[in-house]
C-alpha cells in the first residue's frame, strides 16, 4: 500500500495529471494544454500544476496527497531539480522540483518525461512481461521526434539529462535536421519524417505514418521504400547500441510502435544483418502506452517519499 500521490507529466504540447489511490491506481486522468507563450513559463507552469492538483483533490476529498510526482520534457536535471533548457516551453535553469514543492508542500519526486517513463515500462511494461529482470535495456519512443531511455547494469542513464537524444545522433541517410545538426535519426526513422518523406517523393499528401503503411500495404513501391530506409536507419542506430551498452531489450514505443509487426519484424531482420558476435536484443512493443508518463511520475512521487518521510 502506498499513500495518494498527485501526478503529473507535462509535455510540450499537453499537461496528463491523475491522482494515485493506495492501491495505485490512477484515478481522474485528465489531459489539457500545456499554457504557451506566458513573460514567465517555468512560474506559469507551476500555476497550471497547482490548478490541476486542486480540482484532482476536489474530487477525491477523501485522498490526501503525500508527494508528487513530477515529469517534464526538455533537458532536465534531475539530481539538481532543473529544467535545463525546453525548446517547446521556453524555460532555462528553472528550478522545477523547488518550485512545486512549495506551491503544494509537499515533497515532489522530479524526473525527465522520457526517460521516467522508460523507467515504468521497464517496471510495469514490457519490461515485466519479458519475465526476466532486464538490467540492461533502451525504451526507444519514436512518434513527431525519437528520444530514448537508456539503462545499464540496472540503472537510467542521465548525465544531466544530455543522455538518450538517439535522435540527434546522425545515421548515414539522413538529413538537415532543425536542431541544425545534419544527418539526424529523427530526420529520416521518425513517424513524422516518414509522412514528410513520402509526401515529398509521392505528391500525395498524407495525415501521418500510418497511411504510409496502408500504402505500402496496397504495393505503393515509394510508401515501401520510404519505410524501408525509416526501419534501415532505426535498425543502424540499435545496432550501434548494441556495440556501445549492448542491451538486452530494446521496446519500441511512440505513435510508430502502432504499426506493431509491420515495424518489429524488418526491424529485427535488418538489425540481425548489422550484428555479428554482438549480443542481440530482443525488440517487443511497449505496453504502457499514453499512461507510462504518469506511471513513472508515481514512481517519482514514491521515491521523494522515501527521501523525505
Ligand atoms: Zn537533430
Amino acid at each position: 500500500m502506498n499513500p495518494p500521490y498527485l501526478l503529473f507529466d507535462v509535455g510540450g504540447t499537453d499537461i496528463k495529471s491523475a491522482l494515485s489511490d493506495e492501491a495505485g491506481n490512477l484515478l481522474g486522468i485528465r489531459r489539457v494544454p500545456t499554457r504557451r507563450g506566458t513573460p514567465d513559463p517555468a512560474a506559469s507552469l507551476i500555476d497550471q500544476l497547482h490548478g490541476l492538483g486542486s480540482d484532482l483533490m476536489a474530487q477525491s476529498p477523501l485522498l490526501v496527497p503525500q508527494a508528487v510526482g513530477l515529469l517534464v520534457c526538455g533537458i532536465v536535471d534531475e539530481d539538481a531539480g532543473l529544467g535545463v533548457f525546453s525548446a517547446n516551453l521556453g524555460w532555462r535553469d528553472a528550478p522545477l522540483r523547488e518550485m512545486a514543492s512549495k506551491a503544494f508542500a509537499l515533497p515532489v519526486g522530479f524526473g525527465h518525461d522520457v526517460s521516467t517513463a522508460g523507467a515504468a515500462e521497464l517496471r510495469f511494461g514490457a519490461g515485466a512481461a519479458l519475465g526476466t529482470k532486464v538490467r540492461n535495456a533502451v525504451v526507444l519512443v519514436i512518434g513527431t521526434g525519437i528520444a530514448a531511455a537508456l539503462f545499464v547494469d540496472g540503472h537510467a542513464v542521465s548525465a544531466g539529462g544530455y543522455a538518450g537524444e538517439l535522435g540527434h545522433a546522425a545515421v548515414p541517410v539522413g538529413f538537415d535536421c532543425p536542431c541544425g545538426a545534419h544527418g539526424c535519426l529523427e530526420t529520416i526513422g521518425s513517424a513524422g519524417a516518414i509522412a514528410k518523406r513520402y509526401t515529398q517523393a509521392s505528391g500525395r499528401s498524407v495525415d501521418g505514418a500510418r497511411e504510409v503503411l496502408e500504402a505500402m500495404e496496397t504495393g505503393d513501391p515509394v510508401a515501401a521504400r520510404i519505410w524501408n530506409e525509416a526501419v534501415e536507419a532505426i535498425a543502424f542506430s540499435i545496432a550501434q547500441l548494441c556495440s556501445s551498452i549492448a542491451p538486452e531489450a530494446v521496446i519500441i514505443g511512440g505513435g510508430l510502435a502502432q504499426a506493431g509487426e509491420a515495424l518489429l519484424e524488418p526491424l529485427r531482420r535488418s538489425l540481425r544483418n548489422k550484428l555479428s558476435y554482438h549480443r542481440e536484443p530482443l525488440i517487443v512493443p511497449a505496453r504502457l502506452g499514453q499512461d507510462a508518463g504518469l506511471r513513472g511520475a508515481y514512481l517519482k512521487a514514491a521515491e521523494a517519499r522515501e527521501v523525505h518521510p
